[in-house]
């Protein structure tokens, strides 16, 4: 473990930002790095809805569209992957919470055992390239590890190269053009006010998302020098 790993053992971390900001690649570095479990909503409800339960039937409706799932499910579905874990076990939420009321309920619960949110590090990616990222993504359906067409052929590999029997790679169906301009419009109504919650508890970063993938890793990692995280939070938080 590294000794930028050790400092953050047992951080609980919320990574922030819109559909295509590139949370799910970060998430992979960072999770690495700091040696905390990544907890992403989307893979919860992928992950139910290929194993066909009945929660995951309930959210496909919404998913297709690009809509939020009701927040009875979501938030149930994400405190009880994070409840049980011991209150030095780390982790990075992804994608949750994603409204007020998913904040509000999550601080509530960590409070409950004694916990709260160290850090939020929000990836900040203007619309336009949102939406050439998201219509050009493809994923791993074993790992989830995300791949872009060939830029000038558009061509995209059969299998992932990271899974031992390399997964295929699919688009998402929330990736179509329709369901895309409703999760950015979704993101900017319910999500984005997020942000002034975590603001008021002096837990915000904001990171540059557009350069490349290891550039956002360091402004990321950057962002989480102990001396912030500790010296801002309240003690009521
Ligand atoms: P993602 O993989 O994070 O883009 O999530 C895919 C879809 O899952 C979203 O468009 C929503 O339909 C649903 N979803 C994921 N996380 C949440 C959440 N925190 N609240 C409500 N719906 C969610």
């Amino acid at each position: 473990m590294t000794p930028q790993a050790m400092t953050h053992q047992g951080w609980k971390l919320v990574l922030f930002g819109p559909p295509g900001a590139g949370k799910g690649t970060q998430a992979q570095l960072l999770k690495e790095h700091l040696q905390v479990a990544h907890v992403s909503s989307g893979d919860l409800f992928r992950h139910h809805l290929s194993n066909g339960t009945e929660l995951g039937e309930l959210a496909r409706g919404y998913m297709n569209q690009g809509i939020l799932v009701p927040d009875d499910v979501t938030i149930g579905m994400v405190l009880d992957r994070i409840g049980p874990m011991s209150p030095d076990e780390g982790f990075l939420l992804d994608g949750f919470p994603r409204n007020v009321k998913q904040a509000q309920a999550l601080n509530d619960a960590l409070a409950e055992s004694d916990r709260r949110i160290d850090r939020v590090i929000h990836i900040k990616v203007a619309d336009a390239e949102l939406i050439r990222r998201l219509s050009n993504r493809y994923i791993c359906r074993v790992c989830q590890k995300p791949f872009a067409g060939d830029a000038a052929t558009g061509a995209v590999p059969a299998r992932c190269d990271d899974c031992p029997d390399g997964g295929d790679i699919y688009q998402r169906a929330d990736d179509t053009a329709a369901a895309v301009a409703n999760r950015i419009a979704v993101y900017h109504q319910e999500t984005a006010p997020v942000l002034d919650f975590y603001q008021a508890h002096g837990l915000l970063s904001d990171i540059a998302g557009e350069g490349p993938v290891e550039s956002v890793n360091q402004a990321a990692l950057a962002s989480l020098q102990p001396n912030l995280a500790k010296a801002f939070r309240p003690a009521a938080f």
